[in-house]
């Protein structure tokens, strides 16, 4: 898979719950811009081996230039806000993603178009709705994994990857979502490969 001509296989476009981002032991920092909205928020669109490995931190000499985002600047901020500490405006967290992934998919979409690629697929993915029409909700409750994962493939039609991690008190929560993407960075696939993730079978939707 790795002679491929695009340098990869897939995308993971990954998403993550603030809640659970916020709940750990390590707590966050809101934006400089405020509290996020109760929202999926981007975590990055990372470029795969269907082996399961991935490539990282591809091209040294393409640092992150933020004047090619400028006019979506606001849509960022609002999707893919950082909740890192310290408060930020969302720079670092967004330079950390174009340098270690998107530098990686430089053959298929330049930075621009890489940052918007994840834009577009948010207002395609878009979590919350898939799970509220299932009655799922973000009110602290415990929730079957199964029941999760069936909620978001009958909404796009294909299959995520849910991530947990643990909140203070130790109890496992619905943390990431990850859908597949081609390499066009539109297009949603079935995942060709699954990375390893430890949910229970009963997991917690934390309210943010
Ligand atoms: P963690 O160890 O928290 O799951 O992941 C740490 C970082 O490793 C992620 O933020 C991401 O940059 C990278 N990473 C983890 N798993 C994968 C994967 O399956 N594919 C890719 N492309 N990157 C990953
Ligand atoms: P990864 O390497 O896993 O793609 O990205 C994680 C890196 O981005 C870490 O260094 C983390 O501190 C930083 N980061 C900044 N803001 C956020 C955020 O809101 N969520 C996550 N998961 N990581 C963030
Ligand atoms: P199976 O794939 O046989 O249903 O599950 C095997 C193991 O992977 C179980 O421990 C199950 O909880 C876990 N698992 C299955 N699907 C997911 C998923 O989408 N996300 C995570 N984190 N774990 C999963």
């Amino acid at each position: 898979a790795r002679e491929k001509e695009d340098g990869f296989d897939f995308f993971y476009f990954v998403q993550q719950w603030p809640g659970a981002y916020c709940d750990t032991k390590h707590s966050c920092c809101y934006p400089k811009t405020g509290k996020p909205a109760a929202d999926f928020g981007i975590h990055g669109l990372w470029p795969n081996y269907d082996d399961g490995s991935y490539p990282s931190s591809c091209d040294p000499d393409s640092t992150f230039d933020k004047s090619q985002i400028s006019d979506i600047m606001t849509s960022l901020q609002k999707e893919w806000p950082s909740l890192s500490c310290p408060s930020s405006n969302g720079y670092r967290f967004w330079s950390h993603e174009w340098e270690k992934h998107g530098t990686c998919a430089e053959s298929q979409l330049d930075q621009r178009e890489y940052f918007e690629a994840a834009l577009k697929l948010k207002e395609k993915v878009h979590l919350l709705k898939s799970l509220k029409k299932a009655g799922i909700e973000p009110n602290d409750e415990l929730y079957s994994l199964e029941s999760i994962k069936k909620a978001i493939e009958d909404d796009i039609g294909f299959a995520p990857f849910i991530e947990c991690n643990k909140d203070s008190g130790g109890h496992s929560q619905l943390y990431q979502v990850l859908v597949c993407v081609d390499t066009d960075g539109s297009t949603l696939i079935e995942c060709p490969t699954l990375p390893r993730g430890r949910c229970g079978s009963e997991i917690q939707f934390a309210k943010f």
